[in-house]
């Protein structure tokens, strides 16, 4: 997958064509998440995307916080970003602060003043909102749109040395009041917070808006490309209008792509903020989430995470891409590379009656057979073992080959076992099997007397390590209606599956993040946040199979 040529999209053949005319030597892209959360997985749509393309260019990408606004904004959401793109594997050529450019964006509003292109307007955002019209009708023009630029000069200085409370006044660019595209209607460039910034600190209490700010940090920092999700669309005209207005060396364009949606989950910073404020979630590392965090705590390689948004592609209308694509992507990349051990998730004990009660046995075992490179390692047998709870019924329905009394299966890497006696307690469940093996019937002997139809897994009892595995389920119940407004009404109360079992003693040593798939369960992932010395948490990333199909 990896090694697949970059998909051709309609961004890509703009780039070739500006290379082509010579209308930009280099190219420069740049990821500008705003530090108010952690990152999902749509932003590696967009991470991939901007990357990637510089890559193939030989050009640059930049990391930009888009800090504007102070309210939001975390120095812990900062670090967290950037762990997430080094971890997506990418490394930024440099890495920028949108608030390292307050300067240079005050002095460019104090040049929109002079033109006569800016004024400072005392109406309450409540009261711009109303006379901001609507797609039918006009908007009203402000009683202090005719200020004369001394006038706005002043006050613009006055308000960024702190003489006006929040909300009394802001900075407007004067456009046209009736123009269609509602976002060319005097839209406001600069607002009044006294509060701290994560960056800045106390020295400024004027901040500038997003759609003033981001032209001027794109050029300012030389971007050629500057890509963002759809619903920017009709914000183009008014990024170029401040490009032109503000008289930049340097012509950033924008380009607008679909947002990746996925189902049974819900894709935005303030969705995710509210589960993880609500504790519904453990944090914003939580699996059951789609943040970056929570997908590699889950299990998730960044290989698969790429391949998938690759998979994707870029388009220019937005869809709702099944989540099952992306398990196909982690299956594809863990299949090679993890170890087949064996998990008994809900154990059943197994005495082999005639099995000599003080010896151990060492099994050779593949670590992966469809990579022999992983070489082979030891498993013990004993007289008692465990095996899965599913793996044995009293009654088998017609063509169940597993356990049941007086059916023989075979234990994987070990002998074939018949099933004799069920013992059970008094109010009636089972508590062990007596079994007996046949010494024949080794693994990796040529045993060809009788054949059983079963394989199933077990671990020694005497020697495997207890361990918990937590199984997911999807978050969010609604399938059909992407990021439902109703979330919170639409959670999964069984997300979240927690059980005791046992695995192989060979994985004692494992560390977090280390990442086994276990016979007949799926791949699995030691989480890095619950394991201890004496006990590791699987997290299962995967099951084996899916329908899906790509
Ligand atoms: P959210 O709505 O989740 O808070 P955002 O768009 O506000 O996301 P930013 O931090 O502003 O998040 O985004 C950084 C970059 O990531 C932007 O260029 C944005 O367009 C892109 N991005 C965000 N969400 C998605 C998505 N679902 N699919 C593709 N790109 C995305
Ligand atoms: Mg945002």
């Amino acid at each position: 997958m990896e090694n697949k040529p970059a998909p051709s999209n309609f961004i890509r053949n703009i780039i070739i064509d500006d290379l082509k005319t010579g209308k930009h030597k280099e190219i420069v892209t740049r990821f500008p998440p705003e530090p108010n959360g952690y990152l999902h997985i749509g932003h590696a749509k967009s991470i991939v995307l901007n990357f990637d393309l510089a890559d193939e260019f030989n050009g640059k990408t930049h990391l930009r916080f888009d800090d504007t606004n102070p309210l939001k904004e975390e120095t812990e959401y900062v670090e967290s970003i950037k762990e997430d793109v080094q971890w997506l594997g990418y490394t930024w050529e440099a890495l920028y602060f949108g608030s390292d450019f307050f300067e240079e964006m005050f002095n460019k509003a104090l040049l929109l003043i002079k033109k006569g292109l800016a004024y400072v307007c005392d109406l309450s955002a409540d009261e711009i909102r109303q006379t901001r019209g609507t797609l039918k009708e006009p908007g009203k023009e402000s009683p202090y749109r005719s200020r004369s630029v001394e006038e706005n000069l002043k006050l613009f200085e006055q308000m960024r040395k702190g003489e006006f409370a929040d909300g009394k006044k802001v900075l407007r660019a004067k456009i046209d009041m009736a123009s269609p595209n509602l976002n060319m209607r005097d839209p406001v460039l600069y607002r009044i917070a006294h509060t701290s910034h994560h960056n800045t600190g106390d020295k400024w209490c004027i901040y500038p808006m997003y759609d003033f700010a981001h032209p001027l940090e794109d050029a300012l920092e030389g971007v050629t490309h500057s890509l963002c999700t759809l619903e920017f669309e009709d914000h183009r005209p008014l990024y170029d209008w401040v490009i032109r207005e503000c008289e930049m060396e340097s012509q950033p364009h924008q380009y607008e792509f679909a947002r990746l949606n996925m189902t049974n989950t819900v894709m935005s910073k303030r969705k995710l903020k509210l589960l993880v404020d609500k504790k519904i979630v453990d944090g914003w590392d939580d699996p059951r989430i789609p943040t970056i965090s929570g997908l590699r705590r889950k299990g998730y390689t960044p290989e698969a995470i790429r391949s998938f948004v690759r998979e994707i592609g870029v388009a220019k209308s937005n869809s709702t891409v099944d989540a099952q694509m992306l398990d196909h992507f982690v299956r594809e990349d863990l299949k090679l590379k993890s170890p087949r051990t064996m998990a008994v998730i809900r154990p059943l004990k197994v005495v082999i009656t005639n099995y000599p009660a003080r010896e151990v046995e060492w099994m050779d075992a593949e670590n992966n057979p469809e990579n022999p490179e992983m070489g082979i390692r030891k498993i013990p047998f004993s007289h008692e073992i465990y095996i899965e709870q599913d793996d044995f019924v009293e009654d088998p329905p017609k063509k169940y080959h597993r356990l049941y009394p007086g059916n023989e299966v075979r234990l994987k890497h070990a002998y074939f076992i018949k099933c004799n006696e069920v013992i059970k307690d008094e109010q009636g469940n089972i508590t062990e099997l007596h079994c007996t093996y046949d010494p024949k019937t080794k693994s990796g002997t040529d045993f060809t007397e009788r054949k059983v139809k079963g394989t199933i897994h077990w671990v020694d009892a005497g020697q495997a390590l207890q361990a918990d595995f937590r199984l997911y389920e999807p978050l969010i119940l609604d399938k059909e209606n992407e990021d439902p407004a109703d979330f919170i009404d639409n959670i999964n109360p069984n997300s979240l599956e927690i059980l005791q079992g046992f695995v192989e003693p060979s994985l004692k040593d494992a560390n977090p993040h280390d990442k086994f798939q276990f016979f007949r369960h799926g791949y699995f992932n030691v989480d890095p946040k619950h394991s201890t010395a004496d006990k590791p948490v699987f997290n299962r990333i995967v099951s084996l199979k899916s329908s899906f199909k790509l």
